[in-house]
């Protein structure tokens, strides 16, 4: 992936995947929003060794990701809606 700051590469400095249970600190901010969901998916803490800048990303299947927005669209668009503005676009901060 490019930096989304400097378009450099944006390096993987540690991997959480499902089954990992000593990257708990990781996983922890991304089960905030997908634990209703499932808890099969990696995440992913990046860096750029250009301008330093670091975040967390996450791994689903494409359907599940549809399968999501779907759900969240469908449920409760008000809160989707809210929550795209204020957080779920924002999950690598
Ligand atoms: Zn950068």
């Amino acid at each position: 992936m490019e930096c989304p700051k400097c378009s450099s590469k944006w390096s993987v400095k540690n991997t959480a995947p499902s089954s990992d249970t000593t990257r708990l600190h990781l996983r922890r901010k991304v089960s905030e929003f997908l634990a209703w969901y499932s808890d099969d998916y990696v995440v992913r803490l990046r860096f750029c060794q250009n301008c330093g800048y670091s975040a967390i990303t996450v791994e689903l299947e494409i359907s599940d990701f549809t399968s999501i927005i779907r759900i969240c669209m469908n449920e409760k668009p008000d809160v989707f809606l809210k929550k795209k503005g204020e957080k779920c676009l924002h999950l690598t901060e």
